[in-house]
């Protein structure tokens, strides 16, 4: 048998000559605008804290009393020891957030995907996914056993096409994210919920980018679009804008219970620790109070200038929330724009296949509630000269952009 460093090896080399190899820098720092890499300030356009939580003292305080109190770590899966009395305050308040029945909290949003989708269809059913899904999902998918059908990026008539070939099956289950992950752009829910209607379908939203940002109430893209009634299970995390961690599944009573009893990622792996649904819960009070209302229009009113400043420098795009993807295109070239900012000290990341299409690499840029305007206009300013100096990120950016739009 060959020698297990030799093969992997080759493997790796091969990822590099493609520009897929990948690694990571170690941040010193907490999350915020600015952090610490390689013991150098960077203005930071990469993270998912939206709301500029993870690292206030609100959840901080939250956390830490949960420590003093509880531990540090649950002991066990919760069906066993791990329950501690922080879960059950997330939950009651995740399902008062949510305004459904209940609520029940895994791991990870990652966790929540992979542990419902397989309860939900198995062998006799048909599971229903738009193109662009995050990994969780297709992995969901994967583990479920079920037919697994897939629709072009928001395509409504491929997916009533599907839907009427699929009437043969025990169950059919669509499933959306409703601010895509890499694209930053909306499901188009209402009517995804029309065709699941029309069709006997249930369906599943991700609302993993949503929840704490839209809607009146800031529950998501289902509340916006006034539909969240007909939505039959919905799904979120705790990790984004909620600045903590854990997945979690909102939904009707008996939902819930079929899922603590079925979902194998929430059976057979240990509790979060305590301080973790503490922040979480604090979090969650945060978004609903008036002060969480403020940030969240200070996320908004970022977004415009960061979306206005790029649109007078020529790039377009589709977004309609706090992801600004570039599109770049090469697999290669997206990493070297990568490194040219952060030599002009900017954290911004490029993305690339397998987490998007092939040639569709780009920088994903996201702005939150802690960026200051001279902060966007910093990075604004260093993106132009970028541009200009023609050393990397010249039209190429304006013109995969236009392409995109086509597409
Ligand atoms: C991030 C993300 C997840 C996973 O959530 P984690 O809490 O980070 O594991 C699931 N779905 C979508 C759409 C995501 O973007």
């Amino acid at each position: 048998m060959s020698d297990l460093n030799d093969d992997l090896g080759r493997e790796l080399d091969a990822l590099r000559a493609r520009g897929l190899f990948r690694q990571w820098h170690t941040v010193a720092s907490a999350q915020a605008a600015r952090i610490v890499v390689d013991g150098r300030q960077f203005l930071n356009f990469s993270s998912n804290d939206y709301l500029g939580l993870a690292n206030d003292p609100v959840l901080k305080r939250a956390g830490i009393e949960a420590i003093q109190r509880y531990g540090a770590g649950a002991g066990a899966s919760r069906l066993v020891c791990g329950n501690l009395q922080p879960y059950r305050q997330l939950e009651d308040k995740l399902a008062r957030f949510k305004n459904k029945e209940a609520a029940i909290v895994f791991a990870s949003g990652y966790a929540a995907n992979v542990g419902a989708i397989p309860d939900l269809v198995g062998e006799a059913d048909v599971l229903i996914i738009d193109k662009l899904d995050h990994a969780s999902i297709i992995d969901g998918a994967r583990l479920s056993g079920a037919t697994v059908r897939v629709y072009p990026h928001k395509n409504l008539k491929k997916l009533e096409d599907i839907l009427r070939q699929c009437e043969k099956f025990r169950r059919r289950l669509i499933v959306t994210e409703t601010v895509f992950s890499m694209d930053g752009d909306l499901a188009p829910l209402a009517e995804i919920v029309a065709l699941k209607e029309k069709y006997n379908s249930w369906l599943m939203v991700d609302e993993a980018h949503a929840t704490g940002l839209f809607g009146p109430n800031r529950r998501g893209i289902a509340e916006a679009a006034g539909v969240e009634d007909q939505i039959d299970v919905t799904l979120g995390t705790l990790s984004k804008a909620l600045g903590s961690a854990g997945g979690f599944v909102a939904g009707s009573q008996t939902l819930i219970d079929y899922l603590r009893n079925r979902a194998r990622s929430l059976i057979y792996s240990t509790a979060l620790p305590p301080a973790v649904c503490a922040a979480a819960t604090a979090a969650l009070d945060f978004v609903m109070s008036e002060d969480g209302h403020k940030r969240r229009d200070k996320l908004w009113r970022n977004v415009s200038e960061l979306k206005n400043g790029l649109a007078k420098l020529g790039i377009q795009n589709q977004s309609r929330s706090a992801i600004i993807p570039i599109l770049v295109g090469d697999e290669q070239r997206a990493v070297e724009i990568s490194q040219q900012f952060f030599q002009r000290g900017i954290f911004v990341p490029a993305i690339r296949y397998p987490t998007v299409p092939k040639s569709k690499a780009r920088l994903r840029v996201t702005v939150t509630a802690g960026h200051t305007s001279e902060e966007i206009s910093e990075f604004l300013s260093v993106f132009d000269s970028l541009c200009r100096s023609g050393r990397g990120a010249d039209a190429a950016f304006t013109k995969a952009s236009a392409d995109d739009e086509s597409g």
